[in-house]
């Protein structure tokens, strides 16, 4: 029987970087994984397909939207929807090789099948064809993720009520696509299908969209996307769905109490998602799960059984991929004997809309509850130079500082590239600087990056310069 020090179930983005970080710390490895490629949710149903999806969308959204004004005449433009999925799938091939690749690079033995505990130090493998194995560890990490939560009265087709993975293969464009949850998924994928033509309604149970975001984030989000010919409708709750021929029939209730039905060919239901053990045989180690069927553990990722440990979705905390990979490189250090940290309020949020939206730290309305007597500084894009010479107006940056000291406790972006700028935001905080540090700090022109220079000088003395 094969041995090694370190065994991952699950290779997602926590799984694959824990066994990778292992092996760099000169472990002998092996990773288990249920489906016939590596990379996990992220990889093949989650973030790299949907941001393929998105950048096809968003080009030919623009082409038929916005090239005009650059005096870009798109006589005669379509697109092949097929061709865009077929493109999503390479894309998505190639991160799967790129992960077998670094496994081989890395000496880390790779099983194909579903792992689940004989004792705690022994796991079998079997494979799709039934055919079983076992290997031994010294140490197990489970990174087994998560999957579709659904509402307990829907039942979820697959084909017409489908979760985000059928959502990312379907083979036709929605007439009306229906979103139950106006979170993440909600709004990223609902963009994907409305920049290609669909009918899209968004119905959300609470009153505003990705409600985990800054509150000014999500009504200025709400307000663009509307702008976009997104539909919401908020405080509703939906009370079933209902299949009849290529017709789905949404039935929700309105915060009065009045009935709502909407008829549409597609409903994506996207209303969080739950952690992943199924299979595992956790009762053999005797590993209980808490209320939220998260794997409980303690601040080193250790379960309640000595050995096993567990990262990533599967355990409290964001369901973000860098979070898991943060989580599975901390692991394998922690268990080289090294003392390593993760400051959790520093892990960036980001919703791929167009703007995109962009998160670190303290939100408003979280420095309130916890009394902390802050000051704010907002700049909006529509003032700068390089978001009129690109013509993305919508969004701002708002930096929330500290009233005693000026550290920055917040940052939070909607517009152009807002994915990319937050990581300057996460520096700062890192680094613990002030809003002036920041201000005092060249940024290039023309640049979107002038922005959060212009919101830290708001937020520092209110005075911006371009303004
Ligand atoms: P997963 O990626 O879920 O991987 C778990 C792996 O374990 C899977 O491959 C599974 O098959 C395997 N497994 C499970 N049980 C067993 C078993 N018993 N034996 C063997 N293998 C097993 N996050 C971001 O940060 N940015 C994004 O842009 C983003 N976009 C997303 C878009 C969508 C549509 C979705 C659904 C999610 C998105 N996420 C995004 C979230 C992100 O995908 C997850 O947070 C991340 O994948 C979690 O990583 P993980 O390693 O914990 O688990
Ligand atoms: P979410 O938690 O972001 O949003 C779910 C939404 O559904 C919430 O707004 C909630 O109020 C709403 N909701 C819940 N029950 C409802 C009901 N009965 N009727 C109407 N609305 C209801 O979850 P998600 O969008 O499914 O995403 C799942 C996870 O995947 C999230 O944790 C997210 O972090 C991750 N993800 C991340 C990214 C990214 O980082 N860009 C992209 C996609 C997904």
């Amino acid at each position: 029987m094969s041995k090694y020090q370190v065994v991952v179930i699950g290779s997602g983005p926590g799984g694959y970087i824990a066994a990778i970080r292992s092996a760099q710390l000169g472990m002998k490895v092996a990773i288990i994984e249920k489906y016939d490629v590596l990379g996990g949710t992220c990889t093949n149903v989650g973030c790299i397909p949907s941001k393929a999806l998105l950048d096809s969308s968003e080009h030919y959204h623009n082409a038929a939207h916005t090239f005009e004004e650059h005096g870009i005449a798109t006589t005669g433009l379509k697109f092949d929807f097929k061709k865009m999925v077929d493109r999503k799938n390479g894309v998505v091939k190639a991160n799967n090789d790129g992960i077998a690749f670094l496994m081989k690079k890395n000496k880390i033995d790779t099983y194909y099948g579903l792992g689940s505990f004989v004792t705690k130090n022994k796991i079998a493998v079997t494979n799709s064809k039934g055919e079983k194995q076992e290997i031994e560890a010294e140490k197990v990490i489970i990174a087994t993720g998560s999957k579709p939560t659904n509402l307990p009265f829907l039942k979820v087709d697959k084909k017409r009520v489908i979760t985000s993975t059928e959502a990312l293969t379907l083979t036709e464009v929605p007439k009306h696509l229906v979103i139950i949850g106006g979170g993440i998924i909600g709004v990223e994928l609902g963009s994907v299908y409305l920049r290609l033509g669909s009918k899209v309604t968004v119905v959300e149970f609470l009153d505003k969209i990705v409600p985990s975001m800054d509150e000014d984030i999500s009504k200025e989000l709400l307000r663009v996307l509307r702008k976009q010919g997104m539909e919401f409708m908020l405080s509703t709750k939906v009370t079933g769905a209902t299949v009849k021929g290529k017709e789905v029939t949404v039935t929700a209730e309105d915060k009065k109490g009045a009935a709502v039905e909407l008829k549409g060919d597609y409903c994506l239901v996207a209303v969080g998602r739950v952690p992943y053990t199924e299979g595992l045989n956790l009762e053999a180690i005797g590993l209980q799960l808490d209320e939220k069927k998260r794997i409980p553990i303690n601040d080193h990722f250790e379960t309640s059984v000595a050995g096993v440990y567990a990262i990533g979705d599967v355990v409290r905390g964001a369901m973000l991929a860098h979070k898991a990979e943060e989580e599975g490189a901390m692991l394998a250090e922690l268990i080289a004997g090294q003392k390593p940290h993760i400051n959790y309020n520093l892990i960036p949020g980001v919703a791929y809309t167009w703007p995109e939206a962009a998160s670190v730290g303290a939100t408003e309305a979280e420095l309130i509850t916890k009394g902390v007597a802050y000051k704010s500084g907002k700049f909006p894009f529509r003032a700068l130079g390089r978001a009129r010479a690109s013509g993305d107006l919508d969004g701002f940056v708002k930096v929330l500082a500290s009233q005693e000291t000026d550290e920055i406790l917040g940052v939070h972006i909607l517009g152009a590239r807002a994915a990319d700028l937050i990581i300057e935001g996460v520096v700062a905080m890192e680094y613990r600087a002030s809003a002036e540090d920041v201000s005092r700090m060249s940024h290039p022109h023309p640049t979107y990056t002038e922005a959060f220079k212009e919101a830290c000088l708001t937020a520092t003395e209110n005075r911006p310069l371009n303004m």
